[in-house]
């Protein structure tokens, strides 16, 4: 690619004024300098499917229509409204309302991109063919897995999701992506809501848990636990909630470097003790007991509110199918090469996003990243070139603080990788504006079309 075909993050900060900062705050790539905004690099005819219209299928829509213009694609998608998830934090802390984060799919697709609204049901690799619920097999010749993740409720025993937002039980992850339909934040902010009431009145256990499965926007727990400590601190209620973080794995965070940061920030609390090694598999509603497995065998907790992250899974169309992992702690996720995102031995076949196995953790921070690679891998395999980018692995959760602030956690597994020439192990209120007010719109205006 020429030099004069691309913009470095320079450039593009200038392109974007402030919102810019906010923009490439959250989710950027290589730690420094090598941003790019490709321009159309392959004018090769040949039909491109998508299977996924959340952030990573529109992403990849996006960025594949600009760099192959004679390209056909094709995007296949059940959902009429997209959601933006992040923002479901922000809806159950009262700081923002659900229509912010939802808009028509429609709006959103990229022109010249057919949506097909329609599901897929199963992958044929070997014969480029991809079968939907409604219009029959589809043939591709590049395909771009794009399909998130599912939740998996049954896992815990005695929870239904109807039950979400009654009974003290809330869950800002709640929400149904293959209809776009999103109630989450709503839900978990009366019970965070009526959980700040009761503690005027008498002592309370808030329980959060994070199940013994990959999970997306790590972070997002911490952030409630952190949030609402100082919620309570302000009003003078620290010791009248005691909160826990239960988790099926032994760390706080995945980073270590960030973990010995957040443990201090969980520290100035005093009433916050976490249960590691904690897997939820039932819950007692009548009783408010939460049940689990642990290795010294099943084990309860006490809680009059608790907030539960399901246990995730790759969805079943892609698990059953010959592009997942066979075996491992990976099982049934996609298999791609962590650099390139393409598959080993489907080299027409790529993957983005949530869907992927081990290659960072799950966020529209990688997505973002694996945007830009996964467009110039593509044009370059349509070119039938080497493939020129690797992704590094980078992955980001904004962990909410204090009100008001924010620690940018930005890394892959082996180190910090910040965006800015800042101390990333500050909280700051520059990354809580850019989450809470400007990101809602940029995710929508900016990162979906391809332009960040
Ligand atoms: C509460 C919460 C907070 C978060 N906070 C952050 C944050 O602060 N920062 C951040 O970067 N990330 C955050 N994330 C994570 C981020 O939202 C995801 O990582 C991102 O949306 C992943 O994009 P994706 O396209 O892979 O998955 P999704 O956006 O979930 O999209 C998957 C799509 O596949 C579709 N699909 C599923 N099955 C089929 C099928 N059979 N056929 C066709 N389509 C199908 C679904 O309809 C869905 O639209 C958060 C997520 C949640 C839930």
């Amino acid at each position: 690619m020429k030099k004069s075909e691309t913009l470095n993050r320079r450039d593009a900060m200038k392109f974007f004024g402030i919102a810019g900062v906010g923009i490439l705050a959250c989710g950027n790539n290589e730690a420094k300098a090598e941003t790019k905004l490709s321009m159309p690099s392959s004018k090769k005819h040949a039909r491109i499917v998508i299977a996924g219209g959340g952030t990573a299928g529109m992403v990849a829509a996006a960025r594949i229509r600009r760099a192959a213009p004679n390209a056909k694609i094709i995007l296949i998608a059940p959902n009429t409204q997209h959601l933006y998830q992040p923002g479901q934090l922000f809806v159950a802390a009262g700081l923002s309302n659900p229509e912010q984060n939802i808009r028509k799919t429609s709006d959103l697709l990229p022109n010249n991109v057919t949506w097909l609204q329609d599901k897929v049901m199963a992958f044929d690799p070997e014969n480029n063919i991809l079968e939907t619920e409604k219009s029959g097999k589809i043939l591709y010749d590049i395909l771009i897995v794009a399909l998130g993740t599912e939740y998996d409720w049954s896992r815990i025993e005695g929870l239904e999701r109807s039950m979400i937002g009654r009974e003290g039980i809330a869950s800002v992850y709640d929400n149904d992506t293959l209809k776009g339909e999103a109630d989450a934040g709503v839900k978990s902010r009366k019970v965070f809501t009526q959980m700040q009431e009761e503690a005027r009145k008498r002592h309370i256990e808030f329980l959060c848990t994070e199940p013994n499965t990959p999970i997306k926007g790590v972070g997002t727990t911490l952030s409630i636990l952190l949030l609402y400590s100082d919620r309570l601190k302000r009003e003078g209620l620290t010791k009248r909630v005691r909160f826990t973080f239960s988790k099926a794995d032994e760390t706080l965070f995945p980073s270590n470097i960030f973990q010995k940061q957040l443990w201090q920030e969980i520290d100035k609390y005093n009433n916050i003790r976490t249960a590691y090694g904690f897997n939820l598999t039932a819950i007692d509603i009548a009783r408010k007991k939460a049940i689990y497995e642990t290795s010294e065998g099943k084990k309860e907790l006490s809680y009059d509110f608790i907030h539960i992250v399901p246990p995730m899974q790759a969805c079943k169309v892609l698990a059953s199918s010959p592009l997942a992992i066979k075996e491992g702690k990976e099982k049934g996720w996609m298999l791609v090469n962590s650099k390139t995102l393409q598959h080993p031995k489907y080299q027409n076949v790529f993957g983005i996003g949530d869907i992927l196995g081990d290659t960072s953790g799950k966020s529209g921070g990688a997505v973002q990243h694996q945007g830009i690679i996964l467009q110039d891998n593509i044009t370059a395999a349509l070119e039938e070139k080497p493939l020129p980018y690797n992704y590094d692995g980078y992955t980001l959760a904004p962990i909410i603080t204090t009100e008001g602030k924010i620690l940018l956690a930005e890394y892959n597994k082996q180190k910090p990788l910040p965006t800015f020439p800042l101390n990333p192990m500050i909280s700051r209120h520059l990354w809580w504006w850019i989450q809470k007010d400007v990101m809602p719109r940029a995710y929508f205006d900016v990162l979906l079309r391809g332009m960040m």
